[in-house]
């Protein structure tokens, strides 16, 4: 079954350039934005973004790489964003972008069989033999496919995979101007410290950002439609149950970003 998700933008700014004697002024109108309807095969990064009508290539100046997609309506303010940050000395370079579920059971995949060393070291495939603690120690900073936010093409990994790199210098002054006015062009960090505020999910990543006008729906749709049962095609897909990957994953965001 089908379920679809209706996105309204309510918002419809009407601004008018003119004044009370003038009736023939030019107004601008910025429209609502279109209704959009995904299934929830969408959430669970089932199509390819390359041939998507929403999604756009991201052109190399804003990217270290080529070849990244990410959605139209996230690309156009992230664009926004950017510009005003380089006019502040801020460089925002996105390091990943859309990624579908085959993407995402490669990176799973690797590291649950041990092709890639985890960052801090250890091999989950011969230091891990338990399934669970296994599938636990993967989802410190990766997403079992059909439950990445990476999915929905709304969000993105910003400037450099290190917490630390953000924490001093150059990046520090990025992540203070991204907490100061990423929400102005929509934009949110899902992973936030854990703690009282988020005690479950991910571990911190500075460099992830949302875009919320539009992932915010689709969490609700996750929300609503994504059940543990509906996650599988790769190794250690069991455990997704078994941990409760949607409640405690998924759900288990910034609950400014919500
Ligand atoms: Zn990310």
């Amino acid at each position: 079954m089908i379920t679809n998700v209706i996105i309204v933008f309510a918002m419809a700014l009407i601004s008018c350039k003119g004044n009370q004697n003038e009736d023939r002024k030019v107004y601008s109108v910025k429209v609502p934005e279109p209704v959009i309807e995904v299934p929830v095969s969408y959430i669970m990064g089932q199509f390819d973004p390359t041939t998507h009508k929403d999604f756009t290539i991201i052109p190399r100046q804003y990217a270290d790489r080529d070849s990244m997609y990410m959605r139209k309506d996230a690309f156009n303010d992230f664009v926004r964003m950017y510009e005003v940050a380089f006019k502040d000395s801020i460089n925002l370079v996105i390091r990943s972008a859309a990624r579908n579920f085959d993407y995402q059971k490669g990176i799973w995949e690797r590291k649950w069989n041990g092709t890639t060393i985890l960052s801090d070291g250890v091999n989950a495939a011969t230091d891990i033999q338990d399934p669970k603690e296994r599938a636990l120690k993967i989802l410190e900073y990766s997403s079992m496919p059909s439950t990445s936010r990476h999915h929905w093409g709304t969000d993105i990994d910003l400037n450099s995979f290190n917490n630390g790199w953000f924490e001093e210098g150059e990046g520090l002054k990025l992540y203070n101007w991204m907490l100061g006015h990423a929400h102005e062009y929509g934009y949110c960090q899902p992973y936030t410290e854990k703690g009282s505020e988020r005690p479950e999910g991910y571990n911190e990543e500075k460099w992830h950002w949302s875009y919320t006008p539009v992932s915010k729906p689709l969490l609700q749709l996750a929300a609503k439609e994504l059940k543990n049962e509906m996650i599988k095609g790769f190794l250690g897909h069991e455990q997704a149950t078994t941990i409760d990957v949607v409640s405690k994953y998924v759900l288990g965001i910034n609950h400014q970003c919500k």
